[in-house]
């Protein structure tokens, strides 16, 4: 992967970007994602944010062997601490990290004021999508896009929201499957499920050979898997 030839998963996340956007990229591995969208003409500024000193300065680097300083910035800092008022970002990407992170980074950028003005939110997590939503409902923002695929054996979602003055209320299996998910029920989105099935098969068996008394937790599972079972017959 390059700036020119990003990932299947970070082009599906580029597209969702608003023309012209004043862009933050969190976690900026490289900056492969501002550099294209920049290369493309379709921001008008971007910051890089990484908190780890290494992609920090890969992503320095590669800003500047492409010339692009004049339209990113790679800044070192935690999350959306990174954001400085006269950025003036309206879009902020975060990509590539687990729901829990992702929701811990948008809080805590909330109460620092770092989300001010910021209209898109364009978020990847890896696994526990369901915090991510659980964050965007109960923080003003609409969830409009959801797209599911599958690139090198493993399977991602991408989730867009934009932000609104209503309150959003979503159904518990709306946080745990998606919004728009469960209708289209792509093979991604069976074959996705179809694994955490599996996977609940496997925890199940060992709880069986366990000694102590699991019946609870078995049951549970079982439980599971039969509200997983229902979304995707
Ligand atoms: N966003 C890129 C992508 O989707 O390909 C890179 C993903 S990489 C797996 C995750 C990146 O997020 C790492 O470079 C890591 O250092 C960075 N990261 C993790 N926690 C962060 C935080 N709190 N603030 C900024 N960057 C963070």
């Amino acid at each position: 992967m390059n700036h020119e030839h990003l990932s299947k998963r970070l082009q599906t996340v580029a597209q969702f970007v608003p023309q012209n956007a004043r862009l933050a990229d969190i976690g900026s591995d490289h900056a492969y994602l501002p550099c294209h969208l920049a290369l493309q003409g379709r921001i008008s500024y971007a910051l890089a944010g990484e908190v780890v000193k290494g992609p920090f300065e890969l992503a320095q680097k590669h800003v500047a062997q492409l010339n692009l300083g004049h339209l990113i910035t790679a800044r070192m800092a935690d999350g959306l601490m990174a954001v400085e008022k006269e950025d003036a970002i309206d879009t902020v990407t975060i990509c590539g990290m687990g729901g829990d992170l992702i929701a811990s980074i948008l809080e805590k950028g909330k109460q620092n004021g770092k989300l001010d003005g910021v209209t898109t939110l364009i978020t990847q997590p890896n696994v526990d999508e369901q915090h991510v939503r659980l964050w965007l409902m109960e923080n003003h923002y609409r969830i409009t896009d959801e797209i599911i695929l599958e690139e090198n054996g493993k399977i991602y979602e991408i989730i867009v929201a934009v932000f609104t003055t209503e309150k959003m209320v979503y159904t518990q299996d709306e946080l745990t499957f998606g919004v728009f998910l469960p209708a289209q029920k792509s093979d991604v989105f069976v074959q996705k499920w179809t694994r955490e099935i599996e996977k609940y098969d496997k925890i199940i068996l060992s709880l069986q050979k366990a000694n102590s008394d699991t019946r609870d937790k078995i049951d549970a599972f079982k439980a599971e898997q039969q509200r997983i079972k229902e979304i995707i017959k």
